[in-house]
């Protein structure tokens, strides 16, 4: 196959991909001609064949920020799209005519494009399409399905006709008006369109079978009337089309091949395929029409997805927006410091089922390590930094200012013959090291800093520990050491003196001061909201916390977005928000090895 599939490591098959390559085997949709853009039967019938081998689809409704749900179903249409030689569709679904807010449009595009994929087909044309655009087909289609006395207009009262639908136990009812005649019903659903009866007091519903076993094919409603502006079509119309109607005529204008959502929408495809197959009998939209499949939604430990609830956590000032580094969206995961790499190989990772299962945040984070791993620079820094001073400094090199140049490789498992970049620092007599780094009276098996115990400043000299100084509550204000000549990491007499700890420090002449914002869960509980549970009573009340750090004076160079290996500490970004050069700010965005709940 010439696809650019090629050029990717070879995918798990699972039960979407042997239905594609089953129907490119097939060629189920290779007689498909495409007019250029959506259209009905006739539009597209003018086109050539269409060069695009599959055509799939991510739908959102552009009414929130998208969150890392939405990037499964990204991750699943446009992956699929581009690993069979096909295109997906970017389509923002605003049926509803509520008002359509530019900043989350902004936001669903800014998304898709940094998680890596776009819109364009083979000949870069652009499949960026707004569903509010196939109101008049929907409208043609309406009253095709009442000339066929395949739809009528309902005058029943909401509560008479939910009584009347049943239940799982019991069959729905007929309504009064299902037997109206095809030109009253026309005439009914004109006076909706115009404009002459008020909201909710009539619907347009298919007719179908109120015995259903599948209370969606009890006759649902496929119109509404809601006086309300749209923010494409203005005041146009009055009535808007149901979702479960309006969803398979959108994907088969678009003429959508492999139309793939989540499983909720299982018991809608009698119903999807009941307006296509109908639309298609009537040389409305071109065969062979669109198809629905269903996989198993992402359910990520210890977040909450929900739109609604996503919401309150920045509405209520609980987080401070869409894009506070605790959050599950896609820009909140992104200024945490996640990549778009990570985010990818995570879906891969998880692959597409029909099973529902919850995946553990445990599995994102260990992407984002494996992304990191090889090239995200290392850099030594002291988040609980105590001054230590090495008293015999101007002895041994004969000025208490003397500064000795020390060097470690940025990448220190870097590839032989890559070239290795270093990161450059300085050792004085004066350096900052971690508070625990130092205990007075050692416990059991400690190795690191205490009276009469020697220890290696990585990447600089061994010293022993002489004591140290403290203030009037006791609190240690200062250890004190002296440093073993002639063992600096590097030289030949490196090995002279064995020690069983490296130290990370920084040097307190050319240290930079920082502000480290160490993220964690945003909620105790792995299933913050399943089984009817108080999610904002589960919110982890240690999920930020912030320090100011001494950081190595490589990191001066740090651009926002850049990401780290602070030595022992884990992953960081520079935040793309407020990291400056004057005042730079890095989260955290995970440790280094999963240690939750150790
Ligand atoms: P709402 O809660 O407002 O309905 P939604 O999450 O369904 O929001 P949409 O904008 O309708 O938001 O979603 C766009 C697409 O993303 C849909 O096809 C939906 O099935 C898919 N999607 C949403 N959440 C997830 C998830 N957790 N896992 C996989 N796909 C998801
Ligand atoms: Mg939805």
């Amino acid at each position: 196959m010439s696809t650019p599939a090629e050029k990717e490591p070879v995918k798990p098959s699972n039960f979407l991909r042997q239905i594609i390559e089953s129907d490119l085997d097939r060629g189920t949709h290779a007689g498909l001609h495409w007019g250029g853009a959506p259209g009905d039967a006739a539009h597209h019938a003018q086109g050539s064949v269409d060069p695009a081998r599959i055509r799939t689809r991510f739908p959102p409704e552009p009414n929130g920020y998208l969150h890392v749900g939405h990037a499964k179903s990204i991750c699943v249409n446009f992956g699929l799209a581009r690993d069979y030689g096909g295109t997906c569709h970017l389509r923002f679904d605003d049926t509803n005519p509520e008002k359509e807010d530019q900043e989350f449009v902004d936001g669903i595009i800014d998304a898709v494009h940094w998680l890596g994929f776009d819109w364009k087909d083979a000949d870069g044309r652009e499949n960026l399409y707004w569903a509010s655009n196939y109101f008049d087909f929907m409208y043609r289609a309406a009253e095709y399905l009442i000339e066929q006395g395949l739809a009528y207009v309902d005058e029943q009262t909401p509560e008479e006709m939910r009584a009347s639908r049943g239940d799982f136990t019991r069959p729905g009812t007929n309504s009064p008006y299902r037997d109206r005649a095809v030109a009253e019903n026309l005439a009914r659903f004109r006076a909706m369109r115009d404009g002459e009866l008020p909201d909710g007091a009539a619907v347009l519903r298919a007719k179908i079978d109120m015995a259903s076993p599948n209370i969606n094919l009890r006759d649902p409603a496929i119109y509404r009337i809601k006086h309300a502006e749209h923010h494409n079509t203005g005041s146009q119309w009055c009535i808007y089309p149901m979702y479960a109607y309006a969803h398979p005529i959108e994907d088969a204008l678009e003429h959508i091949t492999h139309s793939i959502c989540t499983l909720e929408f299982e018991d809608q495809r009698p119903f999807y395929d009941w307006v296509l197959d109908r639309l298609r009998e009537g040389g409305l939209i071109a065969p062979p029409q669109p198809r629905q499949y269903e996989f198993a939604r992402l359910n990520l430990t210890y977040v909450v997805t929900s739109k609604r609830k996503l919401k309150h956590l920045v509405d209520s000032g609980t987080l401070t927006g869409w894009d506070d580094p605790r959050m599950p969206t896609i820009v909140g995961l992104r200024r945490r410091g996640f990549t778009p790499e990570a985010i990818r190989d995570f879906c891969e990772r998880i692959g597409i089922t029909k099973d529902y299962a919850w995946i553990d945040y445990a599995l994102l984070e260990a992407c984002l390590r494996d992304d990191l791993e090889g090239r995200a620079h290392r850099a030594m820094v002291v988040l609980d930094p105590v001054k230590l001073e090495l008293t015999n400094w101007a002895e041994v090199f004969g000025s208490a200012e003397h500064l000795e140049d020390c060097t470690l490789p940025a990448l220190p498992h870097a590839a032989d013959g890559a070239a290795a970049p270093e990161r450059r620092f300085t050792l004085g007599r004066e350096v900052w090291i971690e508070r625990e780094d130092f205990a007075e009276v050692p416990p059991k098996g400690y190795k690191r800093l205490f009276p009469g115990n020697r220890v290696r400043l990585k990447g600089g000299y061994v010293i022993e520990c002489t004591g140290c100084e403290k203030d009037a509550e006791g609190h240690v204000t200062r250890v004190l050491a002296s440093v073993v000549p002639d063992t600096k990491s590097g030289t030949p007499g490196a090995d002279s003196v064995k020690v069983k700890a490296a130290i990370t420090w920084v040097g307190a002449a050319d240290a930079l001061q920082a502000e480290v914002r160490l993220y964690d869960r945003l909620f105790t509980d792995p299933q913050p909201d399943a089984g009817g549970k108080d999610y904002l009573a589960l919110l982890n009340p240690d999920s930020l916390k912030v320090v100011n750090a001494y950081v190595e004076p490589s990191l001066a160079g740090a651009q926002p977005d850049d990401k780290f290996q602070f030595e022992r500490f884990g992953y960081f970004v520079a935040d793309r928000v407020e990291h400056t050069a004057q005042r730079p700010v890095f989260n955290r965005i995970t440790g280094l090895k999963d240690s939750w709940g150790k």
